[in-house]
């Protein structure tokens, strides 16, 4: 294996005409018989290079699943994810690791934290295992921009909820990934430290041109991002960009209102 120096990773495919990731036509089937469930009914969005996107939906939707294929963390039946230019079903299970590493970054509802090691430990813990150099510029910016700098020896016991997510959203950011996905990472906090931690996915977004992609079903919290993906039974329902809690709140209801106007669908 070549080493990886300076934190750049030569082996990263180039841009792919600014789309950071891409699901085309993603389906996704739990079970069989009776306990059959359609998660995603072929799901197609691209999520832009820069770009902060809430997905939203009724619980059950498919959201996590969408979240969890995306980010190579669970294999889907039909269709195809892209990260970049890389095509997640055409790798090993080696090389769908290394790249789940290297270049994506995820949090978590529960922080996942590992409760023995330092919050700068956990920061750096994906980049130590995959045996990298964390770039230390870039990540005394991340760390700054959380404002963990005089945290770092704490270990999560030591601190709060909303201290502990910023740890998470540290470690997502740290090996610089070319996307972040979030699984409402602001559910298991009060909603101060809920919109400290969505000030700082949206930072990282303007200041550093991170990727974003958060699942959350708070209107106040999709009003963060760029733009709003609705989903309904594993489809795609709408969009919106440039969202207000208002506007997302009037969406969500009309969507409802839809819904429930609508006869047991076939599928
Ligand atoms: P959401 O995150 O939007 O609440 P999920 O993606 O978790 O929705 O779930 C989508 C659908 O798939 C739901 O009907 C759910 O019950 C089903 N589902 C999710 N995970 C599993 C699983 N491991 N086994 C069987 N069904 C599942
Ligand atoms: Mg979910």
């Amino acid at each position: 294996m070549t080493a990886v120096r300076h934190g750049h990773d030569t082996s990263a495919p180039s841009r792919a005409n600014g789309v950071a990731a891409a699901v085309t036509d993603l389906t996704k089937v739990y079970g069989d018989g009776d306990t059959r469930v359609l998660a995603l009914d072929r799901v197609t969005m691209a999520f832009r290079e820069g770009e902060f996107t809430a997905i939203m939906g009724p619980s059950g939707c498919g959201k996590s699943t969408l979240m969890h294929c995306a980010a190579g963390l669970d294999t889907f039946d039909s269709g195809s994810v892209r990260i970049g230019t890389t095509e997640l079903g055409k790798l090993t299970d080696r090389q769908l690791t290394q790249l789940r590493r290297d270049r994506i970054g995820f949090i978590f509802q529960a922080f996942n934290l590992l409760p023995t090691l330092t919050a700068l430990e956990n920061i750096t813990l994906p980049m130590d295992i995959a045996g990298r150099k964390p770039d230390r510029r870039w990540l005394e910016r991340v760390v700054a921009m959380v404002g963990l700098a005089d945290r770092l020896n704490h270990r999560p016991a030591q601190l709060s909820g909303g201290q502990q997510q910023r740890v998470a959203v540290a470690r997502a950011l740290a090996s610089r990934p070319a996307i972040v996905f979030g699984d409402e990472p602001t559910g298991n906090l009060d909603s101060r430290a809920g919109a400290e931690v969505l000030g700082f996915l949206r930072d990282s977004v303007r200041e550093l041109g991170q990727t974003v992609v958060m699942v959350t079903h708070d209107p106040v919290a999709a009003g963060y991002a760029d733009r709003v993906v609705f989903l309904a039974d594993g489809r795609q329902v709408d969009e919106m960009t440039g969202p207000t809690p208002q506007r997302v709140m009037d969406r969500m209801k009309a969507l409802d209102t839809q819904a429930t106007g609508v006869h047991a669908r076939t599928r």
